[in-house]
């Protein structure tokens, strides 16, 4: 199992005061990080296998999902650590919300509130 760690961050908007939010940081050590990334081509891959069976789409359909599942590989390889459960208050709305956030963890990195659709930043308190 990957080791997982809760990391507390910083919200800021335009105008109201920076509010403080969580995220569940799971670290995937390098033979973690292959088993994802050959499960995630397996997936893609099988997908494509099965669009073999559709007449004229799969000339569309096996291509893409071969480059899907390849990207998603190289992409799984690189990450060692995932963001996943986010959540924090928008300083400008004051709406209490799951975030978007980008697969692989960084900051600070860009989100967008749920509620009010404004730009906010997100980032490591200091
Ligand atoms: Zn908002």
């Amino acid at each position: 199992m990957p080791r997982a760690r809760i990391q507390p961050f910083t919200l800021r908007g335009y105008h109201g005061e920076p509010t403080a939010g969580t995220v569940t940081i799971h670290e995937f050590n390098r033979e973690q990080r292959l088993r994802r990334a050959l499960a995630g081509l397996g997936k893609w891959w099988g997908v494509a296998l099965v669009c073999v069976l559709i007449p004229v789409a799969h000339f569309v359909l096996v291509p893409s999902f071969l480059v899907y599942g390849t990207w998603q590989f190289f992409q799984r390889l690189g990450t060692a650590e995932l963001a996943t459960d986010a959540r924090g208050v928008c300083p400008d709305c004051g709406a209490e919300q799951a975030l978007e956030l980008a697969p692989r963890w960084r900051a600070p990195q860009p989100v967008t509130c749920r509620q009010c659709h404004r730009g906010l930043r997100l980032t490591l308190p200091s």
